[in-house]
C-alpha cells in the first residue's frame, strides 16, 4: 500500500519518534503548527479517515486518548494541548492513514 504512515511506521521513511507500543506509534509532524505538534496513529493502517470509525474501534481510540495524555503528563504540557483530527475532504485531510494531531507548547488560536 502506497501509505506515507505505513512506510514510517515500517522504518521506510525517517521520523521522529516521541511514543510507540503494541498498537500505537507517535511521531513529531514534519510541518509544525504549534511549538509541539506530533501525529499519533494506529500502527495498523485499519481506517483511512476518522470518517470509518464503528464501534469496534472504540478500545483503539481511548486508546490513543490516553496515550496522548500521557505524552502531555511526560512532556510537561501543563498549559494543555489540542487534539485535531481532518477527516475528508472539506478538513483537508492529507494522509489517508486515521491520525491525530496532538498540538501544544503555548497559547492555540482560536478554530476555523
Ligand atoms: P492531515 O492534513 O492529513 O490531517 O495531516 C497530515 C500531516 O502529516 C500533516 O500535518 C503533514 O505535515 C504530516 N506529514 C506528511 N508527510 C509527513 C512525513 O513524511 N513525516 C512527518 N513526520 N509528517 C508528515
Ligand atoms: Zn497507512
Amino acid at each position: 500500500m502506497d501509505c506515507i504512515f505505513c512506510k514510517i511506521i515500517a522504518g521506510e521513511i525517517p521520523s521522529k519518534k516521541v511514543y510507540e507500543d503494541d498498537t500505537v506509534y507517535a511521531f513529531y509532524d514534519i510541518a509544525p503548527q504549534a511549538p509541539v505538534h506530533i501525529l499519533v496513529i494506529p500502527k495498523e493502517h485499519v481506517l483511512s479517515c476518522a470518517r470509518e470509525i464503528g464501534a469496534e474501534h472504540g478500545a483503539l481510540i481511548a486508546h490513543i486518548y490516553e496515550v496522548m495524555a500521557r505524552l502531555a503528563r511526560e512532556l510537561g504540557l501543563e498549559g494543555g494541548y489540542r487534539v485535531v483530527t481532518n477527516a475528508g475532504e472539506d478538513a483537508g485531510q492529507t494522509v489517508l492513514h486515521l491520525h491525530f494531531h496532538m498540538l501544544a507548547g503555548g497559547q492555540l488560536g482560536a478554530m476555523a
